[in-house]
């Protein structure tokens, strides 16, 4: 058997702030960078993704999604991270990212509808449609994504300063750097480390 010469795997990050709130901050963190390990996709396969989306609410449990539906989750996912990064850096989004959330805006409706029944009267219903589930998915991820880009936390919302991390987060204080207390130590750590030694210290 062969070797295996990767380092320990740590335990999964929590989700970073903004997370809790905004499934498109959660989508564009799906694929994490871990100092020393290869990159963990929680969106590589069918499987995967179906899970993550149940997990989030996005898709009903049981459902079995197709490659094609992995693939469209992995292509917004690309998009939402270049536009967050526009967002982050205040210059202009890609046009093709700003296209791709336009498009799967407009997939398929996402408003609530409105229903009635003995007990609770009028209501507004969240639509769970049995088919078009990944187009359902899409759709909201992007209407997070433009209530996000365009709301109050918009300038709140930055890219993890702890390389190789690639996280987004919505900062809880004007001076948050990092999405993480981890990703935090590790750059303590790293300028520790490079005092002692006299190395160039990391930013
Ligand atoms: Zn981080």
């Amino acid at each position: 058997m062969e070797q295996s010469t990767r380092t320990p795997a740590l335990p999964p990050l929590p989700p970073a702030p903004g997370g809790q709130t905004h499934p498109s901050v959660e989508l564009a963190n799906s694929v994490v960078v871990v100092p020393g390990a290869e990159p963990v996709d929680s969106l590589a396969t069918p499987a995967e993704a179906t899970r993550w989306l149940v997990e989030h609410d996005l898709a009903p449990a049981g459902v079995e999604l197709q490659q094609y539906c992995s693939a469209l989750l992995m292509d917004l996912r690309h998009h939402v991270r270049s536009l967050f990064g526009a967002v982050g850096d205040g210059t202009e989004p890609p046009a093709v990212a700003l296209r791709a959330v336009n498009d799967a805006l407009v997939r398929t409706p996402t408003a609530a509808l409105l229903g009635w029944d003995p007990q609770a009267g009028w209501q507004r219903v969240a639509p769970h449609p049995t088919t078009q589930i990944v187009e359902h998915a899409l759709a909201s991820l992007a209407v997070d994504v433009a209530e996000l880009v365009t709301g109050p936390e918009a300038d709140r919302l930055a890219a993890c300063e702890a390389a190789p991390c690639n996280r987004f987060f919505v900062r809880t204080h004007a001076r948050r750097r990092w999405c993480s207390t981890r990703c935090g130590d590790r750059v303590r750590a790293a300028r520790a480390y490079a005092r002692r030694s006299g190395a160039p210290t990391p930013a």
